[in-house]
């Protein structure tokens, strides 16, 4: 950790994946740091997530990625199937992404992930506030006021309050709700041993892959977890929740009807399940803006860059944010709290950009994965099967120039070079 003699104090809000990145890379910036956060309890829903190299190249920065690799299960290869199970394609990933990329792609629970920040995070003497619900915002000060009345005076906020967040309607001055995408998603857990007394599912177990499946109006992705011993599994298809409701308990009978006609291996699987959610899919709209313009509050993560899950980059994204953040951070001290508009605008110019193409790369891929059947169908898989990959391959994990632009970003990097091409001669 840096040592500052002057730090500043931040308060993040939000102790989600991206509040604790960015307050980690903040406090390993040398500056004090709080972290609000509304829930009474430290924690993450949901099952799995997939951590890309752009992701594990942080962690590795936190000192943290030996941990999480220890509770991961690291995938070797990318496949890509038809909904009736035939491959289509496949990128390898092991040992491809560390040879390429120098970090791994890792394959977690979100709980284990969540836990190992917060460890972390406590580990370097960031404050984390529980039962703090913030409900304003002073942009001047800046200060935040939680639902208790309390009020924290810092020298910046940093709003990393997610999806529905409250911080970036009072940054607009007016409600701003997410916005529907048209799909939802059940996400499963299914015990390996279950699947290890049929044959068939017995093989899904036995080689760590992110299996993909891409059918009409709906897509699957699945991959072990825990050692081995779990199977994610995410389903995605229309949104039938009704209006204004996110998440409802899934009928397991709903959604075996969904996936009846698909190949016989996931039908399996679904039998298997025994409860699960629906979820509403949503995302944002590119912001004009994420820092105000008094230079004291800036947007991070879900808050201002909501994505469909399909390239498995949300939280990753969330992740960099915080390293660009904290990076540039760490050029400055408190006597430059009354100018640090122009670090948050270079914050902003280095991530808007990047996450807008993420967000819009996600919604693209809803078309390539939920083709119907028919000829433009016929010539996805003709090419994915070819196996020729280039720019705007459908396959973007293996389209080199979208694989390169996901995988080989340094949210660090990217700082030490904005700081020395742009910002030093501004502060010293
Ligand atoms: C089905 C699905 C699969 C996904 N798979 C992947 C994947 O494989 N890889 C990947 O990188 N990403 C994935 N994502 C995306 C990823 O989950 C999100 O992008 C990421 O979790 C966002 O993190 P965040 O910290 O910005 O927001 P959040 O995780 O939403 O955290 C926000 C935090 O702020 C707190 N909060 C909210 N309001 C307030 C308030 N007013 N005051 C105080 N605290 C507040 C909340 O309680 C929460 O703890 C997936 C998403 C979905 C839906």
């Amino acid at each position: 950790m840096a040592v500052q003699q002057n730090p500043l104090h931040v308060v993040v809000v939000g102790a989600g994946l991206g509040g604790l990145a960015a307050a980690i890379a903040t406090r390993q910036a040398g500056h004090n740091v709080t972290i609000c956060e509304q829930a009474p309890a430290l924690g993450e829903v949901g099952a799995g997530i997939q951590i890309p190299p752009n992701s594990a190249r942080i962690l590795e920065r936190f000192g943290i990625l030996e941990e999480i690799k220890s509770l991961s299960v690291l995938p070797n290869a990318f496949i890509i199937r038809s909904y009736k199970g035939q491959e289509l394609n496949r990128q390898p990933m092991l040992p491809y992404c560390e040879n390429a990329y120098g970090a791994p792609y890792l394959h977690i629970h979100r709980a284990d992930f969540h836990k190992v920040l917060v460890k972390c995070a406590e580990s370097h003497g960031i404050k984390i506030v529980l039962n703090a619900h913030v409900n304003s915002v002073d942009f001047s000060a800046p200060s935040v006021t939680l639902a208790t009345g309390e009020t924290i005076t810092c020298d910046l906020v940093i709003a990393a309050d997610g999806l529905k967040s409250k911080c970036r309607e009072l940054y607009l001055g007016h409600a701003d709700p997410p916005h529907n995408t048209g799909d939802l998603a059940y996400r499963i857990l299914v015990k390996a041993s279950d699947m290890k007394k049929d044959p068939e599912l017995a093989k899904l177990t036995e080689v760590p892959m992110i299996n993909y499946w891409m059918g009409p109006g709906a897509h699957a992705v699945c991959y072990l977890l825990k050692g081995g011993e779990l199977y994610n599994i995410v389903l995605i298809c229309p949104d039938n929740l009704p209006e204004g409701v996110a998440l409802q308990d899934a009928d397991l009978q709903e959604l075996r009807d969904i996936f009846a006609t698909w190949d016989t291996r996931l039908q399996k699987l679904l039998e298997l399940v025994q409860q699960t959610f629906k979820w509403k899919l949503q995302n944002s709209e590119e912001m004009d803006s994420w820092v105000h313009p008094e230079g004291r509050f800036v947007l991070l993560g879900d808050a201002c860059h909501a994505t469909l899950p399909y390239l498995a980059q949300g939280a990753a994204q969330a992740v960099e944010d915080g390293a660009v953040l904290g990076g540039l951070l760490g050029k400055v001290t408190a006597k430059d709290k009354d100018n640090l508009r122009p670090l948050l605008d270079s914050y902003e110019r280095l991530r808007k950009a990047r996450t807008t193409a993420v967000v819009k790369g996600s919604t693209a891929l809803q078309n390539v994965f939920h083709m119907a059947d028919g000829e433009a169908q016929q010539e996805r898989d003709r090419v994915l099967l070819e196996d020729k990959p280039m720019e705007g391959f459908p396959n973007r994990w293996r389209d080199p120039v979208f694989q390169k632009f996901l995988f080989a970003y340094d949210g660090f990097k990217e700082a030490e070079r904005e700081w020395d091409s742009v910002l030093r001669r501004q502060y010293e």
